[in-house]
C-alpha cells in the first residue's frame, strides 16, 4: 500500500500486525486517530504500555491481575477447597460472568498438544499437583473445552492426581464437543458447571 506519509505507513504496519487486522482496517482506525484529538492516542498508547509492562500474574492461579495475588484468590468469600482448571484467562473471565462459581482457578496457560509442541512442562501442571498435595483442595472441577487436546491434558493431570482421593469432576458437556469455553453462552456454561460429573464418567469409553 503506497502513502504519502512514511509516518502513516509504519503506524498501519504496526497495526495490521494484531490478530484478525489487516491493512485496510489498520489503515482506517490509524486515518480515524488522525482525527481524533492527540490526547486520545496518548490515552492509547500509555494504556497498552502500562498493560503490557505492568500487568502480573497471579503467584497462585496464574491469573491475570495488577498485584502478586489476583482479586479472586484475594477474595475470603472465595471457598479454596474447590478449584476450577481452565486453559486460560479468557476462560475466568467466562465462568466468572455466570455468577455461579464460588471456588477459585487454576490457569494452566494452554492445553498439551504435541502438533503445536506444547508438552506439560510449558502449562502450569506442576505447580496445580503440588497445591493438590497440600492437602486443602477437596474437589478440582476440568474445565477444558472438550477437545481432543482438552481431554488429553485433563487425563494427564487426573493420573498425577488420582491417588490423593480428591473428588475429581469436569464440567457437563452442554457445550458441543470441539466449542471453545469462552464462545459458550453464560447461562449453558453455568449450567455445565453446577451440573458437573465425576471426571471418571467423562472419559470417553
Ligand atoms: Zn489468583
Amino acid at each position: 500500500m503506497e502513502m504519502s506519509s512514511k509516518l502513516l505507513e509504519k503506524a498501519v504496519a504496526e497495526i495490521s500486525q494484531l490478530p484478525g487486522i489487516g491493512k485496510r482496517t489498520a489503515l482506517r482506525l490509524a486515518l480515524h486517530l488522525l482525527k481524533q484529538p492527540t490526547e486520545q492516542t496518548q490515552m492509547l498508547a500509555k494504556a497498552l504500555q502500562s498493560m503490557r509492562e505492568d500487568i502480573k500474574f497471579c503467584t497462585q492461579c496464574h491469573n491475570i491481575a495488577d498485584t502478586d495475588t489476583c482479586e479472586i484468590c484475594a477474595n475470603p468469600l472465595r471457598d479454596r477447597s474447590v478449584i476450577c482448571v481452565v486453559e486460560d484467562i479468557r476462560d475466568v473471565m467466562a465462568i466468572e460472568n455466570t455468577n455461579l462459581f464460588r471456588g477459585i482457578y487454576h490457569v494452566l496457560g494452554g492445553k498439551i498438544s504435541p502438533i503445536d509442541g506444547v508438552g506439560p512442562g510449558q502449562l502450569t501442571i506442576a505447580s496445580l499437583v503440588d497445591k493438590v498435595k497440600t492437602g486443602t483442595v477437596k474437589e478440582l472441577i476440568f474445565a477444558l473445552s472438550p477437545t481432543m487436546e482438552g481431554d488429553t491434558t485433563n487425563f494427564y493431570i487426573y493420573r498425577q492426581i488420582k491417588d490423593t482421593g480428591i473428588i475429581t469432576s469436569a464440567i457437563a458437556r452442554g457445550i458441543a464437543v470441539g466449542d471453545e469455553l469462552e464462545f459458550a453462552d453464560e447461562v449453558t456454561l453455568g449450567r455445565s458447571i453446577l451440573h458437573r460429573v465425576p471426571f471418571e464418567n467423562s472419559l470417553a469409553k
